[in-house]
């Protein structure tokens, strides 16, 4: 599972030979650690075009001058035409040089108006510039972009983006609403007081998300199949939560989680996902319905039954698992494809009315390449393809995954609803 070359590159002669043949250069990322929680250096913030945006309450700590800045927050908000687009250029041109290694660029974009074509195609293009620059930038920096009306609904967004947190999240567009946001009481534990479910936890990127959410102050259920009931449990334990042996393809599954959480529940990860590949002409009915069972049918179950009997409390989160197999589609994964394409479906459809009826936000992952024991599995010539073909250079961790799901389910993001976040180191793949 270990990436051999990362570590070879990493070393003096790998790096002289990788860069001799011209192989990539994958940076050894910067990620959360509670000792390191944060980048080391400045958060510089620079402006194109006039903008109305008040930075100043968010709590990011920006400054307006930096040698060697760790971030950068670029406020683009302002920008309406294709002139005041050049601002964009010289605000960052003379900048992205000194950008630290596994640093950061943000760029904080206006929704489009749908009433002015000239700032909607300024606008828009701002899209082509972050993901370019993305593809571009090397030494583990990303970029992404950020759409909003107003700041402080988007500062838990803004913290996450600007943090180690999001080391393989990079050419992502998130909108951010107008939504009223409260921030948690202590925000090194925003989850504390919630009740969060993870499904398919007991092992992989689940764990790894019932791990995150309890860090960050949650009550974990792990659930799991009756058959990984030990793992659930040793999981469980070792977070203070519970362990709740059920597959989710119950018919059931809905009330029995019910049943198990009397008191409400928070935050529902719908994480418990399974592959059975084989090309459409090789592949038997029951491998199609399996995987549209657990990866969507499910999934559409449970949320509808815990919406309905009102588990799921005023404030909550759901975060579904897609893929970018759902986005890109992936040979010999029709099933999969399908079944990842229709969580998104469901996460655009039901965000708003989940928000008005309920006060729950609907979101998505969609990871890429992530290093797990589903991806040790593929054969290696496939798998090395899979780690490099993105602007990293490398694979993802379960960590990264769990750390988006975190901050989608963060009390202060009530803001973002209805977005679709890919952790996938800008993969190639669906660019
Ligand atoms: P994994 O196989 O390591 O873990 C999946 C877990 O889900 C297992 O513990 C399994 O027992 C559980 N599960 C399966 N069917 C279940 C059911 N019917 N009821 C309850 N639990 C069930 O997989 P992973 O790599 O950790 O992937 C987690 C999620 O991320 C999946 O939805 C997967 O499709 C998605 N994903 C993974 C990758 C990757 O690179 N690993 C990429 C894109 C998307």
């Amino acid at each position: 599972m270990a990436d051999r070359y990362l570590s070879f590159t990493g070393t003096a002669p790998g790096r002289f030979l990788t860069r001799r043949l011209g192989l990539p250069q994958p940076a050894s990322l910067k990620r959360f650690s509670p000792e390191r929680p944060a980048l080391q250096g400045d958060r510089l913030l620079l402006t194109a075009g006039k903008s109305d945006l008040d930075l100043t309450a968010t709590g990011l700590g920006l400054t307006a001058s930096s040698e060697h800045p760790a971030a950068v927050l670029l406020d683009a908000t302002g920008v309406r035409d294709v002139e005041t687009l050049a601002e964009v250029h010289a605000a960052l041109h003379p900048v992205v040089r000194s950008v630290a290694s596994s640093g950061r660029i943000v760029v904080l974009g206006a929704p489009l108006d749908p009433a002015d074509h000239h700032q909607a195609a300024a606008q828009q293009a701002l899209e082509g510039f972050t993901r370019s620059l993305g593809k571009e930038i090397g030494r583990g920096r990303t970029v992404n972009l950020v759409r909003l009306t107003d700041a402080p609904a988007a500062a838990s967004t803004l913290g996450f983006l600007l943090s180690p947190k999001s080391a393989y999240v990079s050419g992502q567009v998130v909108e951010v609403g107008p939504q009223d946001v409260t921030a948690p009481a202590d925000p090194e534990r925003p989850l504390t007081g919630r009740t969060a479910l993870v499904t398919g936890a007991a092992r992989g990127i689940g764990e790894a998300v019932a791990e995150t959410l309890a860090r960050d102050g949650a009550r974990v259920v792990v659930l799991d199949v009756p058959q990984a009931e030990q793992d659930a449990r040793r999981v469980a334990d070792r977070l203070g939560g519970t362990a709740l042996a059920l597959d989710i393809t119950a018919d059931d599954a809905g009330a029995r989680i019910a049943a198990a959480l009397p008191d409400g529940l928070d935050v529902l990860v719908h994480n418990a996902g399974i592959t059975r590949d084989r090309r459409l002409v090789n592949m038997p009915a029951e491998r199609w319905s399996s995987v549209l069972d657990v990866n969507l049918a499910s999934v559409l179950r449970t949320t509808d039954a815990l919406l309905a009997s009102g588990t799921l409390r005023q404030g909550g989160r759901i975060v579904a698992t897609a893929s970018i197999a759902g986005l890109a589609g992936n040979a010999g994964q029709t099933n999969y494809g399908a079944s990842k394409a229709g969580v998104v479906g469901l996460v655009r459809s039901l965000a708003p009315r989940a928000l008005t009826e309920h006060g729950v936000t609907v979101n998505a992952v969609a990871p890429g390449f992530i290093e797990t024991k589903m991806t040790a599995a593929i054969p290696l010539f496939i798998r090395e393809a899979g780690r490099r073909m993105n602007s990293l250079a490398q694979g993802g961790l379960p960590a990264d995954v769990a750390e988006t799901t975190a901050w989608l389910a963060h009390p202060a993001s009530g803001a973002v609803n209805g977005q679709v976040v890919r952790v996938c180191g800008q993969s190639l793949l669906g660019a």
